[in-house]
């Protein structure tokens, strides 16, 4: 590692130090990471929401004990369910996609029905 000059991220004072080393102290690293958190968390705060909203009203429909549950695709629309907010999808071999939010997913079972699915 060799030893330059260069400028801290964020008070832009000088430092030296290792070449890789990025901030003048500790307690601008820490406050850098403050600040990259608390953007991340304002920017993120409406699409968590709606993803909190879609795992309520799936929890909501399925019950405590429900593993899967087949519904009428209006009763989710209904309750403002937002089929574009995932956590993630998968496709199976017979090419039937499961759409996850968080333990839940759901799949079109036929163009007017949803099969709701509580992940293992
Ligand atoms: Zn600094």
């Amino acid at each position: 590692m060799t030893t330059t000059k260069r400028r801290c991220r964020l008070c832009r004072s000088p430092f030296s130090g290792r070449s890789d080393k990025i901030f003048c102290t500790i307690a601008c690293k820490n406050e850098y990471h403050v600040r990259l958190r608390r953007a991340t968390a304002y920017t993120v705060r409406e699409t968590d929401k709606i993803l909190h909203r879609n795992r309520s009203i799936l929890l909501e429909i399925m019950g405590k004990n429900k593993k899967q549950k087949k519904v009428d695709r209006l009763i989710l629309e209904k309750k403002k369910f937002r089929f574009h907010y995932l956590t993630g999808f998968y496709v199976n071999s017979r090419g039937k996609t499961y759409h996850y939010v968080y333990d839940f997913a759901w799949m079109t079972f036929s163009d007017q029905e949803v099969l709701i699915i509580r992940r293992a």
